[in-house]
């Protein structure tokens, strides 16, 4: 039924959204197959160049809106999203199958991040003042809107990646189209909804609802979308970016991961194996920033296993709902297959499985449930510590000193989360200094952003300038290098 919240299950398009008619898709609660989602009725590809156009119509009109206006959309949304947060945050978890807790804590998220960049929009205009060039001259910098941006985002951060990309690319000025994963339409319907209610104006943004792939290859492809910034697996992202490539325009895409913690010698045991568990399973493990693997010192090895494997069987996998769950299950009857499968495959090389790895069904209802797996004994080579898994799935690997510990944690394609478990400042910033990824912590889980500071992954892990953090609006605007002569006189 319709409401503020979710006042319809289709696209939002040049300011109304779209009628309910047309292609429908239609998906189950991840936690429980019972319950039907949807229907929600899918944007198709032309869509996306009706979507450009109204941009492009809105653009002119947005960017130019003082900057000091612009931003008061994004805190009325951010006031409309506390309200509507209980209501939002339990269609999240019924798309993604994140626990209450989590959804809740993702969603007030998005409103802080919308007031975060939003605030910054005074200063998004400015540039640098390079003194006189000449005698009378002035020489100076602006940095301008792009006109339309596209973004396209995944399903395991359905609220709060969006309003990343939203905000930035709204406070510097720019019309969006925004293809959100089709897993999870209603979230992004609800966001929608803030938005305009707290009155952006029309084709500002642009929301194409359950479109798949050919709705965002079309964005991708169209000459007037000046930008793209996707977040997603490192396949898709890099294909992507090689098209925008192709015909000069910008590409911010943020991607897959293989994040591994290490614990030195003179670690906190048990803070570590803590943090190990958490950042490893919570939400499944299907967080970018998720730890899937742990780079463990000789000295440590067996104190550390242990309390690893005590950490682990503590959390209880279950309804997402229930406040007693600490992990619910993972997104798909699918994706469970490919978990047990690759755990399967890693013990047939040789790995062991010290707790997890199973299908849980008793006392749960039909969905996808996997106890949190841990593993040793791989190859730190293996498909099982290379391979993006994105589910709960945790692999020790051994070390024998600190070059090695550094080689296995930087041996990956990937390049997006890694952190150090140190008592010593020394080791702690020589970690700093050789980690090769965006974001390094110390005696920290791996998962965890804050939005002042920048987040975006190196190596296969990320491509362009990364989100958040001081510089978060200048992918989205362009700087002009302007010669002032007021006077007139000649050189
Ligand atoms: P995905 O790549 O399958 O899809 C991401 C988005 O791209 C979705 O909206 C999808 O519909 C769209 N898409 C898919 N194929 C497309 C194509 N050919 N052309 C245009 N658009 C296309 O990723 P996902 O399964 O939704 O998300 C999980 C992945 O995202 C994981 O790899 C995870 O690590 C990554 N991720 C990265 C970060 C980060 O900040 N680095 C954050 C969250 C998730």
């Amino acid at each position: 039924m319709a409401s503020a919240t979710f006042p319809r299950r289709s696209s939002y398009l040049g300011g109304s959204w779209l009628p309910e008619s047309g292609p429908t898709d239609t998906r189950v609660n991840p936690a429980d197959s019972r319950d039907v989602l949807g229907p929600v009725f899918c944007a198709e590809p032309a869509h996306a160049g009706q979507a450009v156009a109204a941009a492009a119509t809105a653009a002119a009109t947005w960017g130019g809106r003082s900057t000091v206006l612009r931003p008061q959309v994004l805190m009325r949304a951010a006031g409309l999203i506390r309200e509507r947060a209980g209501e939002i945050a339990a269609e999240l978890t019924r798309e993604v199958g994140k626990t209450a807790a989590e959804a809740q804590a993702e969603v007030l998220g998005g409103a802080t991040v919308l007031e975060t960049i939003g605030s910054a929009a005074p200063w998004c205009g400015g540039g640098r003042i390079t003194d006189r060039y000449r005698e009378g001259t002035m020489g100076f910098t602006r940095r301008q809107p792009l006109g339309v941006v596209g973004l396209i985002t995944p399903w395991n951060f359905p609220f709060s990646n969006p309003c990343v990309k939203i905000a930035a690319a709204l406070t510097a000025g720019n019309a969006v189209v925004w293809k959100p994963s089709p897993v999870a339409p209603m979230t992004a319907i609800a966001l929608t909804a803030c938005l305009v209610d707290a009155g952006l104006p029309p084709g500002v943004l642009n929301t194409l609802i359950g479109g798949d792939a050919g709705v965002g290859q079309a964005l991708v492809r169209d000459r007037q979308v000046a930008a793209v910034s996707f977040t997603g697996s490192t396949e898709v992202g890099q294909r992507l970016a090689a098209v925008l490539a192709g015909r000069g325009a910008r590409a911010q895409v943020e991607l897959g991961g293989k994040n591994a913690i290490v614990v030195l010698d003179d670690a906190d045991v048990e803070a570590a194996a803590r943090a190990a568990a958490s950042g490893a399973f919570a939400f499944a493990g299907q967080k970018c920033t998720s730890v899937s693997r742990v780079v463990v010192l000789p000295g440590v090895r067996d104190s550390f296993r242990d309390a690893l494997v005590e950490e682990t069987a503590r959390l209880r996998v279950g309804v997402p709902t229930d406040p007693g769950s600490d992990i619910g299950p993972v997104i798909s009857q699918v994706a469970l297959g490919r978990h047990l499968s690759a755990v399967d495959a890693a013990r047939s090389r040789g790995a062991r499985s010290l707790t997890g790895g199973v299908r849980l069904t008793e006392g749960l209802p039909e969905g996808a449930y996997l106890s949190p797996a841990v593993l040793d004994r791989a190859s730190a080579t293996d498909p099982i510590a290379q391979d993006e898994l994105f589910g709960p799935v945790l692999v020790l690997l051994d070390a024998a000193d600190h070059d090695e510990a550094v080689r296995i944690a930087n041996g990956t394609k990937y390049g997006l989360a890694a952190s150090v478990y140190t008592a010593d400042l020394g080791s702690a910033f020589a970690f700093v200094e050789r980690l090769e990824a965006g974001i390094v912590k110390v005696n920290e889980p791996t998962p965890g952003l804050e939005p002042h500071m920048p987040a975006g992954g190196w190596k296969a892990s990320g491509y362009g300038p990364p989100e958040l953090g001081p510089s978060a609006l200048d992918f989205f605007t362009r700087e002009k290098s302007v010669y002032l002569n007021p006077s007139g006189a000649p050189a």
